[in-house]
């Protein structure tokens, strides 16, 4: 047993029930089982405004990528694209946590390369997902 991913999993499933509280004063606590806590938030918040399931939606995406990431699969990253230049050249600094631009052209405005975190990565990624399916109704 890998007490890293105990810790890991348990901190994911407080940080989803505490955020569906903050958003659904309703919900209570949770007392299921890890790996039901997505269906469960979903469930108290799938009233609320599309902006606020998206950020629901968001967390448990990033999650997915923290999972992915812990378990040596950082290839994850380079299913999204960079969000200042667009480009599929992003590739993840662990000890940095973020995402890198490969992109020369794509820096700050001291040379560095842009970085980002797991968190605007899935921002975008469920941004995007959410335009195509207003786009489709
Ligand atoms: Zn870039």
């Amino acid at each position: 047993m890998n007490l890293g991913v105990v810790d890991r999993i348990r901190a994911a499933v407080y940080e989803v029930e505490h955020h569906t509280r903050a958003t659904a004063p309703g919900a209570g606590q949770y007392t299921g089982e890890e790996s039901r806590v997505y269906d469960w938030a979903r469930r108290h918040t799938a009233h609320l405004e599309a902006e606020q399931q998206q950020a629901r939606e968001a967390i448990i995406y990033r999650q997915g990528l923290e999972h992915a990431i812990a378990a040596g699969d950082t290839t994850v990253i380079r299913r999204h694209p960079c969000p200042q230049c667009g480009c599929y050249g992003l590739y993840w600094r662990a000890e940095a946590r973020r995402a890198v631009c490969v992109n020369h052209y794509c820096t700050d405005d001291t040379g560095v390369s842009n970085t980002w975190e797991l968190k605007r990565l899935a921002q975008d990624h469920i941004a995007r997902q959410g335009a195509v399916a207003r786009r489709a109704t």
